[in-house]
C-alpha cells in the first residue's frame, strides 16, 4: 500500500533526550563547570521556556540558541560567553546518535520489506547529519532532509514541497509521515496531502489529528506495512 515513509528523527527514531544529556554533561565538564542534575535541570527549564516563547512567535529561533546558556550562566554567575558555549555544545551533540529501543530493528524490517525510508527533521545541518551517521540507521534510508539545508522547516508547505520534489514516489496516498509532533509532523504532513501516523510513545490523549496513531514500534510497523486505518486497528 505505502511505498514511502517520511520519518521524523528526534523522539521518533533518535533518542534526543539521552543525546542532549550526554552532550551537556560533556560540555560542562570540558569547561570546568558543574554537571549535577540541578544544573542540568536549570538548563532544561530555560531551554524549554525559550522554545515556548518561540512557539508563541515571541522570539526568533536564533535567540533560543544565543540565550539558553547566557541565561543559565547569568543565573549562576558564571563568566562565560553563552553564545560561544552553545557552539561547543552543538559540536558535542553532533557526536551522539543514540536511537530509541527497537528503532534500528524497525527500520531494518521496513527497509527489507521494500519500503523507501527518508528522514524529515528540523534542526542544524551538521548536527543532525553527524548524529544520523552515528545512529547506525543510515543504511536503511534513501535520504535525509534537514530544515537548515532545505531553507524551510516543518510544518511549512515550502519544506514539504522540497521533500516531495526530491523523493521518487509522486502518489501522495502512498506516502506516510511518521512523527511525534502533532504540529511539525502531523499537521504539516496532513495539510500537504500525505497520510500521517502519530508516534505517541508517551501515550498522550489522542485527539484524532493524525490518520493513524501508534504507541509502540510494533503497532507502527503494522500500520506502515498494512495501512490499517483507525477503525480496523
Ligand atoms: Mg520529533
Amino acid at each position: 500500500m505505502y511505498t514511502t515513509v517520511l520519518f521524523d528523527a528526534d523522539e521518533t527514531l533518535l533518542d534526543f533526550r539521552r543525546s542532549e544529556h550526554s552532550a551537556l554533561t560533556e560540555t560542562f565538564r570540558q569547561n570546568g563547570l558543574r554537571d549535577d542534575e540541578e544544573f542540568l535541570r536549570s538548563y532544561c527549564e530555560i531551554n524549554d521556556s525559550l522554545w515556548e516563547r518561540f512557539n508563541k512567535g515571541e522570539i526568533a529561533k536564533s535567540e533560543i540558541t544565543d540565550l539558553r546558556f547566557t541565561l543559565l550562566f547569568e543565573k549562576y554567575g558564571i563568566p562565560l560567553d553563552g553564545k560561544d558555549f552553545n557552539q561547543k555544545y552543538l559540536k558535542n551533540l553532533s557526536e551522539y546518535g543514540y536511537v530509541l529501543d527497537g528503532a534500528k530493528e524497525l527500520c531494518q524490517k521496513l527497509y527489507e520489506s521494500g519500503l523507501k525510508l527518508y528522514i524529515i527533521t528540523n534542526g542544524i545541518g551538521f548536527v543532525q547529519k553527524k548524529r544520523f551517521a552515528a545512529s547506525g540507521l543510515a543504511p536503511f534510508f534513501d535520504g535525509v532532509f534537514i530544515s537548515e539545508e532545505v531553507g524551510a522547516a516543518k510544518p511549512s508547505k515550502a519544506y514539504f514541497d522540497y521533500v516531495y520534489a526530491n523523493i521518487d514516489e509522486k502518489d501522495k496516498s502512498k506516502i506516510i509521515v511518521v512523527g511525534d509532533s502533532l504540529t511539525a509532523d502531523i499537521k504539516g504532513g496532513r495539510e500537504y496531502g500525505f497520510v500521517t501516523c502519530w508516534y505517541n510513545a508517551k501515550k498522550l490523549p489522542d485527539e484524532g489529528k493524525a490518520h493513524f496513531a501508534a504507541n509502540n514500534f510494533y503497532d507502527l510497523e503494522r500500520i506502515v506495512t498494512n495501512g490499517k486505518d483507525r477503525a480496523t486497528q
